[in-house]
């Protein structure tokens, strides 16, 4: 059988790989670093975190991510074993040692069978010979492929900005200053109930430290970027700061669900978290404060931190541009280019954001790869569950303004606004009690997650029997076989 090649080793693509190889199919997987590398990665592994180390929250009844975690972990996930096999303290969140889950994530496609590993750039276009072909190289794909691949989909890429937080040294925060807790005591999945570091600051530090941030020197735009959106969910702590002075306190600086230790009785005004990096629990990195101040001016005015006045760094922080595709209009429901029905996408270049996201859209890409090649019709995930609404978010596009302008496609984590409604909300509590606010928002989640994970099993069920009838006779599909409309959204 053909191998389907596959390009780029991260996220998406390392997860492609597993779920091809999972069914039966050759996989070759081409990553271009340790000899070429991006702005951001800093290894030649796998799968490689760029900036903070976790999968955000691990809550699968209440939380889009966490449940797709859990529709991941049920699909046979290399990211989520690799991930859980790693996992570091962090509360609610599911974080993982960096180092450990590239590693893992490596070694379990390097020992695969029918996976093979190609180090080096691939610089243009795949030649014909390459029959399937998935395109996981990511926000920061290398130029010459960029540029080819613009050319192919017939228009510019969009492009947001995203950012880097700084990683700390454990042994360089004072202590006597700053103290282990998790808001409101929360041991989490994995946790201990006190897993981050807390950094108080009084009002008159906040102040100073605010007015700091205002003011500091920042890492010039070029002309060409000034035009570039950031990400909204992961904005630099300096774009936070300028947008009120109370806006971190109510942000990545919220004081809620923490007391200090060293002084019970005063309530912080606003607090520094840190969360472990590592499995030594030797680095941590600081939880919201990607930035794109310059590197001196970021520990100038980081050590200004109660806590952080000796803080060394194991790295800083740092803005990226992001390139993704207008997915809606160039890809099919299965994530081909229109245009080129040969390559397939995954990854955040599709238009998703987050590592986890990435991962999801590569499982999806690998198992339509598979399934063509194997002579079935790929079968897209419903639109009830996390999978297929992300997936519809990307290939049906962002949802109609409501002043009918026109539609914008921008990247996004998975969010519960992507599911469609459900037939009938919650409004009765177990006790037949009537349900209103927080009870009620949480009751209308668990059953959001409820009805995916149903649909979800059902889904996989299906995919299951179909692999079984198929496994005697693999007929590889053709270019441009037919495929199922996109499903609606
Ligand atoms: C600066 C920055 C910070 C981010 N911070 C976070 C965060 O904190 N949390 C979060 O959830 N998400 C974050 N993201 C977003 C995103 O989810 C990650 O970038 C994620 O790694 C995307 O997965 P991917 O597989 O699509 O791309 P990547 O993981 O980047 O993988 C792409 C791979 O393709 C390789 N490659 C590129 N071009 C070629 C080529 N021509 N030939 C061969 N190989 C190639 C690259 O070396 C890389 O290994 C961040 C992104 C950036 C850029």
């Amino acid at each position: 059988m053909q191998p389907i090649h596959i390009i780029g080793g991260g996220l998406a693509g390392s997860e492609a790989a597993w779920q091809i190889a999972n069914r039966g199919v050759p996989v070759v997987l081409h990553e271009m670093r340790p000899d070429q590398t991006t702005a951001a990665h800093k290894t030649g592994g796998l799968a490689e975190l760029v900036c903070s180390n976790s999968f955000r929250s691990d809550d699968r009844d209440h939380n889009a991510v966490g449940l797709l975690h859990e529709e991941m972990r049920r699909l046979g996930s290399l990211v989520m074993r690799a991930g859980d096999a790693n996992q570091v303290p962090a509360g609610g969140a599911l974080a993982v040692d960096r180092d450990g889950f590239s590693q893992a994530v490596t070694a379990a496609l390097a020992s695969h069978p029918l996976v093979e590993i190609n180090r080096g750039e691939i610089a243009a276009l795949p030649p014909p010979s390459w029959d399937s072909v998935i395109v996981a190289t990511g926000p920061l794909t290398s130029a010459p492929l960029a540029g080819e691949i613009r050319a192919v989909s017939g228009e510019d890429a969009l492009a947001f900005f995203d950012a880097i937080a700084p990683i700390v040294h454990r042994d360089s925060i004072d202590m006597s200053v700053a103290w282990f807790q998790s808001r409101y005591d929360n041991a989490g999945p994995g946790g201990t109930g006190a897993d981050y570091i807390n950094c108080p600051l009084d009002r008159a530090q906040y102040e100073v430290f605010l007015d700091a941030l205002l003011v500091g020197d920042c890492v010039a735009f070029h002309q060409w970027e000034t035009a570039t959106p950031y990400f909204d969910g992961c904005l630099p702590i300096e774009v936070m700061a300028g947008r009120g002075r109370e806006t971190l306190r109510f942000g990545p600086m919220k004081p809620v669900g923490l007391t200090d230790p060293h002084r019970p009785g005063v309530k912080p005004h606003a607090v520094v978290q840190l969360r472990q990096d590592n499995r030594l629990g030797t680095l941590f990195n600081m939880v919201g404060f990607q930035t794109k101040l310059k590197h001196a001016e970021q520990v100038r005015i980081f050590r200004t931190i109660p806590g952080l006045e000796r803080a060394e760094f194991a790295r800083l922080g740092g803005l990226h541009r992001n390139t993704f595709l207008n997915s809606p209009k160039l890809l099919d429901g299965t994530l081909r280019l229109k245009a080129m029905p040969r390559l397939r996408f995954a990854g955040q270049i599709t238009g998703c954001e987050g590592y986890v996201e990435s991962a999801a859209i590569g499982l999806l890409a690998g198992r339509f790869a598979a399934a063509e090649r194997r002579g079935e019709i790929p079968d897209v995930p419903p639109p009830t569950t996390a999978h297929g609404a992300l997936l519809a978010h990307i290939t049906g596009g962002h949802v109609e303004t409501i002043d009918a302008g026109p539609r914008s496609f921008q990247p996004m984590n998975v969010n519960f606004g992507l599911f469609p409604p459900l037939a009938k909300s919650p409004n009765r509590g177990a006790d037949g009690e009537r349900l209103r606010g927080a009870p009620k928002a949480m009751a209308k989640r668990q059953a959001l997650t409820s009805r995916a994970l149903l649909d979800l099993d059902a889904w996989a069920a299906r995919g299951t029997a179909t692999e079984a009838a198929q496994a005697a006779s693999l007929v590889p599909a053709s270019e441009g076989a037919s495929l199922p409309e996109p499903h609606p959204r």
